[in-house]
């Protein structure tokens, strides 16, 4: 078999990605990786704007598949910085030699099935053909950057940079007026850091936030020691939870509590900081009341900390419940606006009406800028793989599977398109969980099936149409169930203009997600069609 024909094509050099080509070539298949970007790292690659982080303790972000990785490993901070975790990443590719399957600085363009083969004839644009029996989609469900339609924008004659794929060199931008458009997990990072630098910042708001401090802090000896002594079973934990992290709720019923013991647990959940502080009590995301306790409490932090009660107020999020959209992570976010080199632009009174050659013309102002940072976000869970052209067997073409919204079998299968798996994509609990244990769970489980596939004689495996739609259904019921569905979120595609809107990833929880999984292993995968 040539270096271009192999058992396992794996697109995407992240997380997901350089673990089903460690797996793939440890079970001794022919494996090769294609990546647009010139190293592996994936979103550590990618988003190296200032003050990017994780928003997920490092000791939980991170492989849990090799001991010895996970104990040589030293992380410096509770929540690493890129630059940190980009390097972790790169001392995984080297201590499992995994550079020498990649090709880097090469995008998949086009995928078709030969039927008569059983291989995907995967093209790149540069020029390269590849063909494989297996093709996994580890393109990213935060990857495919969304780019404002913003009338003038070509026009601007200072510097643009995007938080998505900020430059290496770090821009220098102290004595600039420096504008920042969305105010999502990506800006938030960095409009503290950019304040203390640029002469001038503005911030162009059209939706609000809800962020919380992550408390982060260095980790030292003592605490190090401890964390690896606890790792087993804080891994344990993570395995057997809702979202991939040892971490869970409050066990009390907040109904039931008056408001100073409610209030008690409120701020003891504040202070564990971050995402964490989402899932302060049980029913948080699925009561409106419960909700409320929480929201209320981070409203008024809000507001103990911005002293112009007027930018509070716009500061303040009223359009979705706490938690349905990410609950963004921050250091020194809120007091970034009682800076007197700050400006807060709130769009939803003020919209920008035009880019122009030397800044952002809104309704009621001229903002002159020297450098625009667009932190707009992602077309998330689905722009990725729709931005391939992949043809199936009989025709079917995933943008059109898609139009109306991501149609998946366990958020891996995808009916019409044999021996392609998406991973930590849509239909799964992806981007509700820790990520990087979803990635191993679900890679796992592909091997496995691969395996089933050869020791049956079965050279095609392609997800039921009908167990697609009955997995759709549920992650429909689930979803609807919750508080998540009242919110324009990413989540449910309403960032994206044209979008159908609908929940795409798995609300059910990480746990009982690889339960429904090893069930489908354990059924014979009757979700499939199993042929040759
Ligand atoms: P990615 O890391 O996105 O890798 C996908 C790769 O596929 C990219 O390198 C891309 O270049 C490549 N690719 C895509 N399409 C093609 C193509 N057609 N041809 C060739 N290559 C292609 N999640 C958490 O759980 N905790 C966090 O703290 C956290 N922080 C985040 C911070 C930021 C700034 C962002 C944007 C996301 C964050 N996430 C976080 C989500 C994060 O995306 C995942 O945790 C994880 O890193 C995704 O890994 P992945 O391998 O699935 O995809
Ligand atoms: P995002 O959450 O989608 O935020 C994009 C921002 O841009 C929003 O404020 C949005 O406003 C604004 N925007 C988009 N188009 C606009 C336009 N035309 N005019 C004005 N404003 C516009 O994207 P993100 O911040 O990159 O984060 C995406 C996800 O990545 C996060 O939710 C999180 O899961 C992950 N992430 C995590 C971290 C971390 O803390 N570890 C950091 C970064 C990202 P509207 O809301 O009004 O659309």
């Amino acid at each position: 078999m040539s270096t271009n024909d192999v058992d396992v094509l794996v697109v995407g050099a992240g997380f997901a990605g350089l673990y089903s080509v460690h797996r793939a070539h440890n079970e001794g298949w022919s494996v090769v990786g294609i990546d647009a970007a010139p190293e592996v790292g994936g979103t550590w690659y990618w988003n190296r704007y200032p003050g990017a982080r994780c928003d997920v303790e490092s000791m939980d972000y991170s492989y849990s598949f090799d001991e010895e990785l996970q104990s040589e490993w030293r992380w410096s901070e509770r929540y690493a910085t890129q630059p940190e975790i980009l390097s972790y990443i790169q001392h995984v590719a080297d201590r499992f030699d995994l550079r020498r399957h990649y090709q880097f600085e090469t995008r998949v363009t086009q995928a078709r099935f030969d039927e008569t083969a059983s291989r995907w004839v995967v093209r790149t644009d540069t020029g390269k053909e590849y063909r494989a029996r297996f093709l996994f989609l580890a393109t990213g469900s935060l990857s495919a950057p969304k780019i404002p339609d913003i009338a003038g924008f070509e026009d601007f004659e200072g510097e643009v940079y995007m938080t998505s794929s900020w430059p290496a060199t770090d821009p220098d931008v102290s004595g600039k007026r420096v504008g920042v458009i969305g105010t999502g997990s990506s800006g938030i990072q960095c409009i503290p850091i950019l304040a203390e630098q640029a002469e001038q910042l503005t911030v162009f708001q059209r939706s609000a936030n809800f962020s919380v401090p992550a408390f982060n802090r260095p980790v030292d000896d003592d605490e190090w020691e401890q964390a690896l002594a606890d790792y087993p079973e804080r891994r344990r934990l993570s395995w057997a939870g809702g979202a991939g992290s040892p971490h869970v709720s409050h066990p009390g019923d907040p109904l039931a509590m008056n408001d100073e013991e409610r209030r008690q647990v409120l701020e003891e959940w504040w202070q564990r900081g971050g995402v964490l502080f989402g899932k302060t009590f049980a029913n948080q995301l699925v009561d409106r009341k419960i909700n409320d306790f929480a929201r209320d409490y981070a409203v008024e932090r809000i507001r103990a900390i911005v002293q112009d009660p007027t930018v509070a107020d716009d500061l303040v999020p009223t359009d979705h419940p706490i938690g349905t959209k990410r609950i963004c992570t921050d250091s020194g976010y809120f007091e970034t606006f009682n800076r007197d080199n700050v400006e807060l632009v709130n769009l939803r009174r003020d919209p920008i009406e035009m880019i122009t050659p030397w800044g952002i013309q809104t309704a009621q102002g001229a903002h002159k800028l020297d450098v625009l940072v667009l932190a707009t976000g992602f077309d998330a869970m689905t722009g990725a793989l729709t931005r391939i052209d992949i043809e199936g067997p009989r025709g079917d073409r995933i943008a059109d599977t898609w139009g109306n919204g991501p149609l998946t079998y366990l958020g891996m299968g995808i009916p019409g398109f044999p021996n392609m798996f998406s991973l930590s994509g849509a239909g799964s609990p992806s981007v509700l969980a820790n990520m990087v244990l979803t990635g191993e769970q679900q890679v796992n489980w592909l091997v496995d099936l691969i395996h089933y596939c050869d020791e049956h004689g079965h050279t095609e495996v392609e997800a039921r149409l009908d167990a697609a739609k009955a997995w759709g259904d549920h992650l429909d019921e689930v979803a609807s169930a919750t508080l998540f569905v009242d919110a324009n979120s990413w989540y449910m595609g309403a960032n994206i203009e044209g979008k159908t809107r609908g929940f795409m990833p798995y609300l059910g929880g990480f746990a009982t997600y690889g339960a429904l999984c090893d069930e489908a292993r354990d059924q014979g995968y009757a979700g499939f069609v199993l042929g040759s």
